[in-house]
């Protein structure tokens, strides 16, 4: 998406460890009418595949998911980070290693909002390694439930997630692919 691609260089930061920083649009001060704009795109790509519910990971995508599921008209669940260490069985857990932080945790959603003939679209600011989109297909598939697709606003191709993910066979569409970063030379989109 163009229009993406030009606010990542215009507004983006490259910082240290691979890490693309997008705190003044996206992830802290949010661009709620630019995001609207990321969000109907996600839903003109998913529109016909019966979508019944938004699942994204707190806190960074629980925004731009809201915004989706808007166009579609569903619920948006989103699973939490849980510091529990015995967690109980009325959920559904998976674990995820941080990209941002090094650390693993698990993240759970309540059995009550997945079920097993929901349509998933899993939506996430950003696609590295791919660890936060295998944890919450994870928890989809143990809910016996069906993942249509992924919408990621930024994916770092340079990363392996993206094959992982689509290796899998699970669709995964970003709005911007970024081939290369670096503080020198700035970012290179696929
Ligand atoms: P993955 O699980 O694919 O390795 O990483 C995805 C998660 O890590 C996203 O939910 C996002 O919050 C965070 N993340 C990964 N790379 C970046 C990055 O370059 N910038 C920011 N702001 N977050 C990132």
């Amino acid at each position: 998406m163009k229009l993406l691609e030009q606010r990542i260089v215009s507004d983006g930061i490259i910082g240290a460890g691979n890490v693309l920083k997008v705190d003044s649009f996206l992830n802290h001060q949010m661009d709620v009418e630019f995001l609207n704009k990321l969000a109907e795109e996600f839903y003109r790509l998913y529109k016909d595949c019966g979508v019944n519910k938004i699942l994204t990971i707190e806190a960074s995508g629980i925004g731009i998911a809201c915004l989706t599921a808007q166009f579609f008209k569903v619920p948006m669940v989103f699973a939490k980070k849980s510091k529990t260490k015995n967690i109980a069985g009325d959920v559904y857990t998976s674990k995820v290693e941080s990209f941002t932080h090094g650390t693993v945790y698990d993240i759970i959603v309540s059995k009550n909002f997945l079920n097993p003939d929901d349509k998933v679209l899993i939506i996430d600011d950003f696609l590295a390694k791919g660890q936060a989109l295998l944890g919450l297909t994870k928890l989809v598939k143990d809910a016996g439930a069906e993942v249509v697709g992924c919408g990621i606003v930024i994916e770092k191709a340079f990363q392996d997630g993206g094959e992982i993910i689509r290796n899998s066979g699970v669709r995964v569409e970003s709005l911007a692919r970024i081939k290369s970063m670096s503080v020198e030379d700035g970012v290179e989109f696929c």
